[in-house]
C-alpha cells in the first residue's frame, strides 16, 4: 500500500494528506477492450464474469479541477457490472470511446480497459482544486450519478441531462479498485455506524429504489399503498421493501425460495409470494403468454392483501411485465428500471388502457435523491441489505453470484480494506438499531 493511503487509514488529516504523492498506479478490477469477442455464440446464461474480469495494476489518471481521489475501502457487485463482464447488450468500450470525445478530461476515459464498480464507501485521499465542500480525510460513500454540471439540461432534475452517465459502467475509474476517480459532486458523508463493507454496496441500489417510489420523479408513493416488488430480496427489492414499510404502505414481496421468505418475515415483510412454489407459468412459449397465469397471481395478491396493488416495482422485465400491467390496481402504476430477463416487452395494452393504469420509466437518481435516500440510512431508517462479502481478487466469483441468481441483497467487495468490520465509528448507533437487524441477510445466506 502506498504512502498516502496508509498515512490516510491512520487517521492523518487533510494537510498533511495534501502534502503526500499520489501513487503511479492501483490495483483495479477490469475488463480489457481484446476480450469484448470472448463469449461469442454463447447464450447470455453461459457467459461467465469470472473469465473477463481481471485484476491488476492500472495507471492513476490526472484528477481534474472538481474531481477527488478516494480510496475504496469496499465496494459492491451491481448488476450493471455483470452486464458489463458479459459485454451485454453492448461493450462498454463504446460509452468510454463517446466520453472521450468530449473534452480533454474525458479523453482519460477512453483506453482499453474499463475500470468497472459503480458504489463505493472509503477516504477522499485528494480534492482537485475546484473542490469546495470536501476535504482529504473525509470518510465518504459514493453514488454513480456521473453529470456534467456546465450542460444546461442537467439543472432541473440530473437525471435527465443529455450526457448523464452512470460512474464506473458509462465511465472509467470506477469503484472496484483500491482507488476511484469520482466527481466531487458524487460523494455523501459514510454512515458512521456501518463497516466499509456495510457503507459500501448501498448507494446504488438504495437511491435507485428512492426515486422509485418514495421521490415525486418516481410513483411519489403515500400511505396505504400496496406495493407488488419483484426480487423483493434481491439488490433493489430489499431496499424497496423497506421504503414500502417505512412510508405506511404494504408491501408484497416476490421471491424465488423458502429461505428467502423467511429473511423478508424477519425484516417485517408479512405478505411474500414463493414464485417458484407457485410455479407461475407466465409465457407458454417464447411468443404467447398466459392470462389465466396473470388472473392467478392476482389471486394471490389478494388473498395476502385483500385487494389489488397501487404500484408494481418492476425490473425483470419481459418475463414478468404482462403479470405486472395485469395486477397493478385500476389507475394503478408500474414504476419500471430494468429489464433483467429481456427488454422488448409485451403486455396486453387493452388493460393498461382500459383501467387507466400507467408505466413509468426511472433510472438511478439525482444527487438530492441519492443523498435523501443516504441520509436514512445514515439515522438507521434503512438496513444495509449485505449477505455476503467477497475480496478484490474474487470479484468474477462475486459477479458470478449475481448473475446466476444465487445471491440475496447486495455482495460486499473488500478493496483497501483488507478484513470485514472495519470503520465503525457510532457503536452507541449501531447498538440502538441492534447488531440483529443490522445483520439479517448476512445471517440467511
Ligand atoms: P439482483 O440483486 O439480481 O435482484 C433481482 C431479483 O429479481 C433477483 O433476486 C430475483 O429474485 C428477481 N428476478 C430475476 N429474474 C427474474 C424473473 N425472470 N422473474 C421474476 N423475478 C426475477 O439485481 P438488482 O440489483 O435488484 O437489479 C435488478 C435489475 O435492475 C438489473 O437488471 C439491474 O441492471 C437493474 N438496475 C437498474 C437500475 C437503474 O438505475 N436503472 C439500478 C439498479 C439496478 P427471486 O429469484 O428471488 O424472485
Amino acid at each position: 500500500m502506498s504512502d498516502i493511503m496508509t498515512a490516510a487509514l491512520e487517521g492523518a488529516g487533510s494537510e498533511e494528506l495534501a502534502a503526500m504523492a499520489m501513487p503511479e498506479s492501483y490495483r483495479a478490477a477490469f475488463v480489457r477492450r481484446e476480450d469484448i469477442g470472448m463469449f461469442e455464440g454463447l447464450e447470455t446464461e453461459e457467459k461467465d464474469p469470472r473469465k473477463s474480469l481481471k485484476i491488476g495494476e492500472v495507471a492513476l489518471p490526472e484528477l481534474a479541477p472538481d474531481e477527488a481521489y478516494v480510496m475504496i475501502m469496499a465496494s459492491s457487485i451491481n448488476f450493471n457490472t455483470v452486464w458489463t463482464s458479459i459485454f451485454e447488450p453492448l461493450p462498454t468500450f463504446g460509452f468510454l470511446d463517446r466520453l472521450g470525445k468530449e473534452s480533454a478530461w474525458g479523453a482519460r476515459h477512453a483506453l482499453d480497459y474499463h475500470v468497472v464498480g459503480s458504489d463505493g464507501a472509503g477516504i477522499v485521499l485528494k480534492t482537485g482544486s475546484a473542490v469546495r465542500s470536501w476535504k482529504a480525510g473525509d470518510k465518504v460513500t459514493l453514488h454513480c450519478n456521473y453529470v456534467d454540471d456546465q450542460d444546461p439540461s442537467a439543472h432541473d432534475d440530473s437525471m435527465q441531462a443529455a450526457n448523464q452517465r452512470i460512474w464506473g459502467f458509462e465511465s472509467n475509474f470506477g469503484g472496484l479498485a483500491e482507488i476511484a476517480v469520482v466527481k466531487a459532486n458524487q460523494l455523501m458523508p459514510k454512515p458512521t455506524h456501518l463497516s466499509w463493507e456495510e457503507a459500501a454496496i448501498n448507494a446504488l441500489c438504495n437511491s435507485t429504489s428512492y426515486r422509485m417510489l418514495v421521490s415525486p420523479n418516481g410513483a411519489d408513493m403515500t400511505q396505504g399503498d400496496n406495493v407488488l416488488v419483484w426480487g423483493a430480496s434481491g439488490g433493489l427489492g430489499a431496499y424497496a421493501v423497506q421504503y414500502v414499510m417505512n412510508g405506511g404502505g404494504t408491501p408484497v414481496g416476490v421471491v424465488s425460495s423458502a429461505s428467502k421468505v423467511a429473511l423478508l418475515n424477519e425484516l417485517g415483510v408479512d405478505a411474500v409470494i414463493d414464485r417458484k412454489a407457485a410455479g407461475y407459468k407466465f409465457w407458454i412459449d417464447e411468443h404467447t403468454q398466459d392470462e389465466s397465469e396473470w388472473r392467478r397471481l392476482g389471486k394471490d395478491i389478494r388473498g395476502l392483501v385483500g385487494e389489488d396493488v397501487d404500484i408494481v416495482f418492476e425490473h425483470p422485465g419481459r418475463q414478468t411485465m404482462g403479470a405486472s400491467v395485469f395486477v397493478a390496481k385500476r389507475g394503478g402504476l408500474i414504476m419500471t428500471c430494468a429489464a433483467t430477463s429481456g427488454y422488448m416487452i409485451e403486455y396486453d395494452n387493452r388493460h393498461l388502457w382500459m383501467k387507466l393504469k400507467s408505466i413509468k420509466g426511472s433510472h438511478f437518481a439525482n444527487y438530492r435523491e441519492a443523498w435523501e435516500a443516504n441520509q436514512l440510512i445514515c439515522d438507521g431508517k434503512i438496513l444495509p441489505p449485505l449477505s455476503a462479502v467477497y475480496p478484490l481478487e474474487e470479484v468474477g466469483d462475486a459477479a458470478y453470484q449475481v448473475h446466476k441468481n444465487l445471491h440475496e441483497g447486495k455482495i460486499g467487495v473488500l478493496c483497501a480494506a483488507k478484513e470485514e468490520g472495519l470503520g465503525i465509528d457510532n457503536r452507541e448507533l449501531r447498538e440502538e438499531i441492534g447488531e440483529d437487524r443490522l445483520t439479517i441477510f448476512r445471517r440467511h445466506d
